[in-house]
C-alpha cells in the first residue's frame, strides 16, 4: 500500500501500486498534461515507472515551481530527441552503427560510426531535422522493455553491434540484473535502443529540437580506438525557448572570455607553460588585483585574518586529510624528495613500484596543494584556542592544483592552477548559523556592487536514508536548518537539493546569472565536521573542557580564473570603471593641447588613477575609436579651447557622443570618486546631473 508524499509534505495513500503519471492524474489534470517524467525519491524516472513502495514523488514539468526551465525537463527532453535523432540518422544513412548518446550541459549528443566516409556534413542538417520532425509529428511513445542480463545479452549479440555490446556488458559489470530498452513506439516494430532511460512520454513532446554541430571523438575517449562522429543537437520544450536558446549562443558568442580575453590582453594560455595554466597578463592583473583588494577589504571588516601559505605539502598531511590515495585522479603525481629519487634509481625502483611505496607511505612526498584547507587547518592547531576566541577565520587566495583531462580544458573556466577565494572558518557549533549568514551577506555584498542581482543558492542536504554521512544526525540537522536560514537571509530564489550534500556536511552553492541571461555555478560554502575529527582539533569551552570545532570551507567566488572569466563575459569586456585595467585615456585633439593634456595625465595618475595618454599622429576620430575598441570606460577628449578655459570634454564607453564638459578638476574628482566608491558614485550620474 504505497504513500506517496508529495513535494508540498502532503500524503497520498493508494490501496495497490501506481505509476507516476496516475498519481499526477489524481492531482490534477492541468500536471498530468504537463508532466514529462517523475523524481521517485529524488531518482529522475519515467511516468510510467511502477511504484510499489512507499516514496516522495515529484513529477517534472517543463517549468518548476519557480517559473524556470526545469534542469531535469530539460535532461528528459534532450535525451529522448538523442533517440530521435539517431532513429533519423540510421534511417538516412543505412548501416551506421550508434555508440552512446548522452544529455549534456547545452543539449545532447550522439557518437556514431558511419559507414565508410558516409558521414553527413552541417548541409544535411536539414535533412536530419525534417526526418526528426516526422518522428515527432507521429507522437509515438517511448516504451521501456526490460530483459534478465543474461537473455539480454545474447539478444545485443545477436545484433552484431560491439558498441552495444559493450555497453551492455558494462551495464551487466555494474552489477544491473537487467538490461532495458527503449522502442520509438511499440517493441519489435519500432526503432529501439538499449538504453536506461528515463524519457519523456512520447516524442510529440519534445516540442524543439536543432541539430547543431558535428566533431568528432574516440571511443572510451581512448586515441588509439576506433574515431566517431559525435552529432550535437539541442532540444526544448517550446520553440521560443529554442529561439532564445539560438539568440543566446549569438551573444555568448560575442561575449566569449577566450576571444575577448585575447583581443583586450586580459589572460594568455601558453604552450611552452602548459595548458590549462593561466598567465595573468598586466591588464587582467590590474582587474584581479582589484576583485581581491575589494574582497579583502569586506574580509578584514568581517574580522577575516589573511594567511599564506605554500604551494605544497607532505603526502602525509593529505593522508591525513584523506585527499590522498582517494582523489588521486585528479591531482598531478607527488613530488619526490632528490635523495630518495636517486636512491630508488640506483635500486633499479619501477615507477609502479614508486607509486605504490608511496601510497603506503613508505616514502614520503609531496603534493602540489589540491586544496588549501589542511595548511589552513595546521595553522589553526599550531596554537591552543580557548571558547572565547572562536571564531577563528583564516582566508588565503590560495592556489591549488588539479589534474583535468586536457580535453576538458579551456579558457579560464576549466583550469589545472587556480586561485581559490578561500577561508576556512573553526566555530563553535552555536556559531556556524551566525557564520553562515556572514559568509552569504558578504557574496550579496560583492555581488551587489558588480550589478549581478540575479543570483540563486542551492542548499544541498543529505539523502533521507543513507548512513554515509560523518558528525551527529543531531548536529546535522542544526547545521541544515543554519544553511536554510541563511538562505533564507539572501532574499534571492534557492532550493533545496536532498542528496547533494557532502558526506562531512551540508552546503550552499551559488549560481549566478549574467546579463544574457546564462548561468554560471561559482563556488560554495560548506559545513564540516569531518576534518576537525581526522586532524583531532580542539578548542577549550567554558566547562574548560576540550571540545571539537565546526569548520565551515567558503569560495563563494570560486576561483579568480573562473570569476574574472565570467566578468569578461558579463561586462563583454567592458569592465567598470573601479575594475578597469585603464580607467581614462586622455585624447588631445592636436598637438597644441599636447601640454593641457599631459597636464590632465598627470593630474589623474596623482589620484592614482589609471590614465593613459594617446598623442598619436591619427586623426582624433580614429583615437577615438581605438580607445572604444580597447574598452576604455572614460576619454577626456581635450582641444586648445579646453585648455584655454580648462575644461575636458568628456566621452563614456559605448556612447556615440559626448556627455558633456567638466572643469578640469572637477574631472579628475568626479572619475577619482566613481573609483573609490566602486561606482557608488559614477562619473556618468554627474554628467547627467
Ligand atoms: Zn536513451
Ligand atoms: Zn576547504
Amino acid at each position: 500500500m504505497p504513500v506517496i508524499t508529495l513535494p508540498d509534505g502532503s500524503r497520498r495513500t493508494y490501496d495497490r501500486t501506481v505509476t507516476a503519471a496516475e498519481v499526477a492524474a489524481d492531482i490534477g489534470a492541468g500536471l498530468a498534461k504537463a508532466a514529462l517524467g517523475a523524481k521517485i525519491d529524488g531518482q529522475l524516472s519515467d511516468l510510467s515507472t511502477r511504484i510499489e513502495r512507499d516514496a516522495a514523488l515529484a513529477i517534472v514539468t517543463p517549468k518548476s515551481r519557480d517559473g524556470a526551465v526545469d534542469a531535469d525537463a530539460l535532461f528528459l527532453l534532450r535525451h529522448s530527441a538523442a533517440h530521435v535523432m539517431a532513429e533519423a540518422i540510421t534511417r538516412l544513412y543505412p548501416g551506421t552503427q550508434l555508440v552512446y548518446g548522452p544529455p549534456v550541459e547545452q543539449g545532447f549528443y550522439y557518437d556514431m560510426a558511419f559507414p565508410g566516409g558516409k558521414a553527413p556534413s552541417t548541409e544535411d542538417f536539414a535533412a536530419i531535422e525534417a526526418e526528426m520532425a516526422k518522428i515527432v509529428a507521429e507522437n509515438r511513445p517511448f516504451t521501456r522493455y526490460e530483459m534478465p542480463s543474461g537473455e539480454g545479452m545474447k539478444k545485443v549479440q545477436g545484433e552484431g553491434s560491439k558498441y552495444k555490446l559493450d555497453n551492455a556488458q558494462r551495464a551487466c559489470d555494474a552489477g544491473s540484473a537487467t538490461l532495458s530498452w527503449y522502442a520509438t513506439g511499440t517493441p519489435g516494430t519500432n526503432w529501439e535502443d538499449l538504453c536506461r532511460g528515463p524519457h519523456v512520454p512520447s516524442t510529440g513532446r519534445i516540442g524543439a529540437f536543432k541539430v547543431m554541430s558535428l566533431g568528432s571523438s574516440y571511443w572510451h575517449g581512448d586515441e588509439k580506438s576506433d574515431r566517431l562522429t559525435r552529432v550535437y543537437g539541442v532540444a526544448f520544450a517550446t520553440k521560443p525557448e529554442l529561439e532564445a536558446h539560438m539568440k543566446l549562443l549569438e551573444e555568448a558568442k560575442a561575449r566569449d572570455h577566450r576571444v575577448l580575453g585575447k583581443q583586450l590582453r586580459l589572460f594568455h594560455i601558453d604552450e611552452m607553460v602548459g595548458q590549462g595554466l593561466i598567465l595573468w597578463t598586466p591588464k587582467g592583473s590590474i582587474v584581479r588585483q582589484e576583485l581581491q583588494n575589494f574582497i579583502s577589504e569586506e574580509l578584514r571588516k568581517q574580522d577575516y585574518t589573511q594567511v599564506f601559505t605554500p604551494h605544497i605539502g607532505k603526502l602525509d598531511l593529505y593522508r591525513t586529510s584523506g585527499h590522498f590515495p582517494y582523489y588521486r585522479e585528479s591531482q598531478y603525481p607527488p613530488i619526490v624528495e632528490p635523495e630518495q629519487m636517486n636512491a630508488m634509481a640506483k635500486e633499479g625502483c619501477s615507477c609502479a613500484e614508486l607509486g605504490n611505496r608511496l601510497e603506503k607511505g613508505e616514502i614520503d612526498g609531496y603534493l602540489l596543494k589540491p586544496m588549501n584547507c589542511p595548511h589552513h587547518i595546521r595553522i589553526f592547531a599550531s596554537s591552543p584556542h580557548s571558547y572565547r576566541d572562536m571564531p577563528v577565520r583564516l582566508s588565503e587566495f590560495g592556489t591549488v592544483y588539479r589534474w583535468e583531462q586536457s580535453g576538458e580544458i579551456g579558457g579560464m573556466t576549466r583550469v589545472r592552477g587556480f586561485t581559490q577565494d578561500d577561508a576556512h572558518l573553526f566555530c563553535r557549533e552555536d556559531q556556524v548559523a551566525q557564520e553562515l549568514i556572514g559568509c552569504l551577506s558578504l557574496v550579496k555584498m560583492i555581488f551587489g556592487t558588480l550589478g549581478m542581482n540575479e543570483y540563486r543558492v542551492r542548499v544541498g542536504l543529505r539523502s533521507p536514508d543513507s548512513a554515509k554521512y560523518v558528525g551527529d544526525p543531531a548536529n546535522w540537522d542544526k547545521a541544515e536548518e543554519a544553511c536554510r536560514a541563511a538562505a533564507r537571509t539572501l532574499g534571492v530564489p534557492f532550493s533545496e537539493e536532498p542528496g547533494e550534500a557532502a558526506f562531512y556536511g551540508p552546503k550552499i552553492d551559488f549560481v549566478v546569472k549574467d546579463v544574457i541571461g546564462r548561468s554560471w555555478q561559482l563556488g560554495t560554502v560548506q559545513v564540516d565536521y569531518n576534518l576537525p575529527i581526522r586532524f583531532d582539533l580542539s578548542y577549550i569551552g567554558a566547562d574548560n573542557q576540550a571540545h571539537r570545532p565546526v569548520m565551515i570551507h567558503r569560495a563563494p567566488f570560486g576561483s579568480m580564473e573562473r570569476f574574472v572569466g565570467c566578468l569578461i563575459e558579463h561586462f563583454a569586456g567592458a569592465f567598470p570603471l573601479w575594475l578597469s585595467p585603464e580607467q581614462v585615456r586622455v585624447l588631445p585633439i592636436s598637438e597644441k593641447s599636447e601640454d593641457y593634456a599631459n597636464e590632465l595625465l598627470a593630474a589623474l595618475k596623482a589620484k592614482g588613477l589609471r590614465a593613459t595618454l594617446d598623442a598619436g599622429s591619427e586623426r582624433i576620430q580614429s583615437r577615438i575609436r581605438a580607445a572604444a575598441e580597447e574598452k576604455v570606460p572614460v576619454m577626456a577628449i581635450v582641444g586648445p579651447r579646453d585648455a584655454e578655459t580648462r575644461k575636458v570634454s568628456v566621452r563614456l564607453h559605448g556612447k556615440a557622443e559626448n556627455a558633456g564638459e567638466l572643469g578640469f578638476d572637477e574631472f579628475v574628482k568626479a572619475v577619482a570618486e566613481e573609483a573609490t566608491t566602486r561606482g557608488a558614485s559614477t562619473l556618468a550620474q554627474r554628467m547627467l546631473a
